[in-house]
């Protein structure tokens, strides 16, 4: 099952890349694999799905330990310092920084690991609903500075969750806002557009996603224990 879902998400992507003249190879898919067992991850790994995404930092370390580098982890959950060195153990990417002293303590925490990381700043663009993000366009170029400054970690762009809502349009506006944040923001190297989940994905693309979290459609509803 969960090949044939990462088929037909992978055929939507094509479809909808080509019908808005972009080009598919320019998205990356992230599995969002929260709530499932390592048994999930690695039926999508032989699938060939590579980036995986988790959002809460024991999790992921604990799907690194079994799973380990053959596929690429994504920390895409709101942080706390604290865990900062989970996250840093088994990420690659990191989407959800959105303060100061995240980005200072991950910096840390991946020399101390030996590793480095790209990373994402989070950003709120829907005033209701999404808890976590940056929402000040000032103390957004703070954190850009803060991670320029790092040692461990290369600022490649933006994240976003759009509202949830029925209508495409919600979300529609708040991925342009994250695009036009990030061409205000003209950083060099910083090209990256983290939007899109399951229900949104498509506007996502239309808007200028590229990366795409995508978690129920590849592995099902979660249910929480
Ligand atoms: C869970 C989650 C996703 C995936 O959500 P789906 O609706 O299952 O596709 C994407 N991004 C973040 C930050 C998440 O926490």
């Amino acid at each position: 099952m969960i090949s044939s879902n990462l088929r037909r998400i992978r055929e939507r992507i094509e479809e909808v890349s080509r019908r808005v003249g972009r080009d598919p190879a320019e998205i990356t898919l992230v599995a969002v694999s929260k709530n499932f067992e390592t048994d999930a991850v690695r039926e999508a790994a032989a699938a060939g799905q590579r980036d995986f995404g988790e959002n809460r930092a024991q999790e992921l370390r604990d799907k690194y330990d079994d799973v380990g580098d053959d596929v690429r982890w994504h920390f895409i959950g709101h942080l706390q310092s604290n865990k900062a060195k989970y996250v840093a153990r088994a990420a690659s990417v990191v989407h959800s920084i959105d303060s100061i002293k995240i980005a200072r303590a991950l910096d840390k925490e991946y020399a101390k690991a030996e590793r480095r990381a790209e990373a994402l700043i989070e950003v709120k663009t829907s005033s209701e609903e999404t808890k976590f993000g940056v929402e000040e366009e000032d103390e957004l170029k703070r954190i850009v500075e803060t991670v320029a400054e790092s040692e461990r970690l290369t600022l490649v762009g933006l994240m976003t969750i759009a509202p949830y809502a029925e209508d495409p349009d919600v979300a529609r506006r708040s991925f342009a806002e994250l695009r036009e944040i990030k061409e205000r923001l003209d950083v060099e190297g910083a090209t990256e557009l983290s939007m899109g989940m399951t229900h949104d994905f498509e506007t996502a693309i239309e808007e200028g996603a590229t990366i795409l979290r995508i978690g129920t459609a590849i592995f099902g509803e979660r249910t929480y224990r």
